[in-house]
């Protein structure tokens, strides 16, 4: 407005009559306008406004007089030259760019005007200035912010598509668009998506175009898109109104998610479903027969749980391997399967445990009993019939536990724990079988339950002893080791052996930090018994048990290594005795674990030695000492000739294998004198004396060296 204005001005001046050169400058001085005149004869400033002083900051007093080639606002001679250049060119300057330096060392960008003005028969160049900061800025950073959005749009490592508002149309896609849907943009541009066939359901489209309407904007909306190649990939929208120049256009972002949902169904899949053998796990389980219950409520209908556990399960592991044990729960579980209904669940809880779910039975507790039991009597069958695992002829049996929901609990968690009772009911009458449950099996469980209560507040309260049974040379009657044995000290029941609790400490895992200790205590007595010369450290070596689960911890060796550090006994005093279940499991750790502990200077024992499933080619690959024959058949060897071959065949082959012998449970005279007559002449046995306390073993040993 301000220049078009300038401009008649500037024509008027042109018409000289009348005007003068001091009329002009006056005239000048009152614009608002930065102007400047300079003579168009010489090059010298005549006249500077205080508009022009107050854009720049130059003193007019510095300017007028000086010739144009002088002034300290030309940026450089280049600039003037340009500026004349054009000037001579075109006559005058239109509306030309230019920075101007001003007094305080800024350049201000600039609109300038030249015109060629006479006054009588003198030429003038009028100069007008205008300010273009605030302009340039905005260009600037409009310029910038195009720049930004045009590199966000197409570099964005999403697919974006850019599309005219009012028309729907296509007018721009990014690289990440052309990669993931295989679409070239001249493909697209100009169409809807609608009209190139994207929506997979079109018929869904309206309503989210009238979401993007109504809310003015799409947030991770779901929708199946169609690719060029025809997959349907699962996307998530989302759309902004947005201005380009003034063009209302929509820009939208398709994300493909497709591989994140396909591993979202997979993890749920996962969270629901037992990895071996694919079937409904606990989660799924519990969904279902919350379900189920709840129909059966409203249609007088009936469900029915069977808890099943597979009989002796951990020998198929032990002795076979896990991948062998695997392969036998994934028979089992298609064998379940096989023979219930499709609307019954088959679920695994984990181990050998099986949980089925009978549904719309009965809603008359004696009807629905009968057909539960007839249910499980054949599963029972299925299971037990003969199968053959990698080559190996298996045949197992089951044990079943049965809850009703018309009798023995409406929520899920009663059923369970009902169904569990009764498991654990069959399997502590014999196993192989199916028994419903009893409130009084409860007593069962929670004296279980009670058991481990009580074994951790005894570890905690410090009430575990070790007793020391003696090991002897029976030729010279000296005692030449001992096996450490953990007993409790109950405060009110006395002094309890490990039978009536061992398998609560193993179940429950409480045997890891019980195994330490006894590990700790066991290995100070010695060094006591070292320290006050009650033993010799090359006559005497202490024997403590080590548990299957205490074997396989991970730092099990370290362990040991640590305790043997602090004690600083001689490690050729410490045996540790292991049953034949260690060896199989997991062969190559143990073998592993085992070398590290012989490197270090401990001994292995194997205790209960032909009770268990080992055989030979195990025992020669393992870094065992010493063969501890199991107290059964020392039991019976002088009245059973079986027993009694047993005994001479583990002698005659722990001989072959260079180990020594150790015979458990010597009661009698004359079992200790078969013993010897077969050359085995260590032992272990009341005969000589039982587990006895610390101070008992130690009176024992005998009176130390200084007072005998
Ligand atoms: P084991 O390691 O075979 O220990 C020998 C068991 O036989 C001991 O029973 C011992 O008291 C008993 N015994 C020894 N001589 C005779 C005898 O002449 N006649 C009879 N009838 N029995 C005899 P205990 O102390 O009841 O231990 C039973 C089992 O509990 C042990 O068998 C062992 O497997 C386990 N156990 C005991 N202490 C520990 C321990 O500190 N850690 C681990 N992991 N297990 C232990
Ligand atoms: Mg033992
Ligand atoms: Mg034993």
């Amino acid at each position: 407005m301000r220049i078009a204005w300038l401009y008649t001005m500037a024509d008027s001046l042109t018409s000289p009559e009348g005007t003068r050169e001091q009329d002009l400058i006056a005239l000048l001085g009152q614009l608002p306008v930065a102007c400047m005149l300079v003579s168009a004869t010489d090059d010298i400033v005549v006249a500077v406004n205080p508009a022009l002083e107050h854009l720049l900051g130059w003193s007019a007093s510095g300017l007028i007089g000086h010739h144009s080639a002088e002034l300290p606002l030309w940026a450089s001679p280049k600039q003037r030259d340009g500026v004349l250049q054009l000037l001579f060119t075109s006559g005058s300057i239109q509306q030309h760019e230019a920075r101007f330096q001003c007094h305080d060392g800024q350049s201000k960008p600039c609109l300038i005007y030249v015109e060629q003005v006479r006054i009588g028969d003198q030429s003038y160049r009028l100069a007008m200035v205008h300010d273009i900061s605030e302009r340039s800025n905005a260009d600037r950073e409009l310029r910038q912010s195009e720049a930004k959005f045009a590199a966000l749009f197409i570099d964005s490592p999403e697919p974006y598509v850019l599309f005219d508002k009012r028309s729907a149309q296509i007018t721009e896609v990014n690289h990440r668009f052309t990669e993931v849907f295989g679409y070239q943009p001249q493909e697209v541009i100009g169409k809807t998506a609608a009209e190139f066939g994207f929506w997979r359901y079109p018929s869904k489209r309206p309503a989210v175009i009238n979401k993007l309407l109504r809310d003015g904007c799409l947030r991770n909306e779901s929708v199946d898109l169609i690719a060029r190649d025809g997959r349907v990939l699962n996307c998530e929208v989302s759309s902004n109104f947005i201005l380009i120049g003034n063009e209302p256009c929509t820009l939208s972002c398709f994300k493909d998610v497709t591989e994140q949902r396909s591993i979202e169904a997979r993890v749920k899949y996962q969270a629901y479903h037992d990895a071996l053998t694919d079937l409904p796990n606990r989660l799924l389980l519990h969904d279902r027969l919350q379900q189920h219950l709840a129909l059966g409520e409203r249609h007088g209908l009936s469900c029915a749980l069977l808890f099943f556990d597979l009989d002796h399960f951990k020998r198929v592991n032990d002795s076979l391997g896990h991948t062998c044990g695997d392969a036998v729960l994934q028979e089992v579980s298609r064998r379940l399967q096989a023979r219930v209904r499709k609307a019954d669940t088959v679920a695994r809880l984990g181990g050998d445990e099986f949980v089925i779910l009978l549904t719309g039975l009965s809603g008359n507790p004696e009807q629905s009993a009968e057909r539960a039991r007839v249910n499980a009597a054949e599963l029972l069958e299925a299971v037990s019939a003969p199968m053959n695992i990698e080559g190996h002829g298996l045949q197992l049996s089951c044990s079943i536990g049965i809850a009703l929901s018309s009798e023995h609990g409406n929520t899920p968690e009663d059923l369970l724990k009902h169904a569990d009772t009764a498991l654990y009911g069959v399997k502590a009458s014999g196993r192989n079988n199916i028994a419903f449950f009893e409130p009084q099996m409860q007593v069962v469980v929670s004296q279980r339950l009670q058991l481990e209560a009580e074994l951790r507040q005894a570890l905690q309260a410090g009430e575990f002893r070790l007793h020391y049974q003696p090991q002897v040379d029976a030729r010279t009657q000296r005692i030449t080791g001992a096996e450490a044995l953990l007993r409790w000290q109950h405060p009110e029941t006395g002094l309890i052996g490990p039978a009536a609790f061992m398998h609560a400490l193993e179940e429950s895992g409480m045997i890891l930090e019980a195994g330490h200790w006894i590990l700790e205590q066991a290995c100070d007595f010695l060094a006591r018994l070292l320290d006050r010369e009650l033993v010799s450290a090359d006559q005497f070596s202490l024997s403590i048990n080590i548990s299957p689960r205490q074997f396989r911890q991970a730092d099990f060796v370290a362990q040991v290594a640590a305790i043997i550090a602090r004690q600083q006994i001689p490690v050729q005093c410490l045996k540790l005795e292991i049953t034949e279940s260690i060896m199989i499991h997991n062969i190559s750790d143990t073998v592993k674990k085992m070398n590290e502990l012989r490197d270090m200077g401990v001994r292995f024992a194997i205790d209960d030695f032909g009770t268990g499933y080992s055989s030979l080619s195990y025992l020669k690959r393992l870094p065992v000492d010493l063969l501890k024959i199991d107290q059964s058949f020392i039991n019976d060897c002088t009245r059973d000739s079986n027993d009694a071959e047993i005994v001479r065949a583990i002698i005659v082959m722990a001989r072959s294998l260079n180990m020594e012998l150790i015979a458990e449970g010597v009661e009698t005279a004359e079992q200790l004198a078969f013993l010897q007559q077969q050359e085995c002449h260590t032992y272990q046995g009341f005969y000589f004396s039982q587990a006895v306390s610390e101070d008992a073993f130690c009176a024992l040993l005998g009176p130390p060296p200084a007072t005998r």
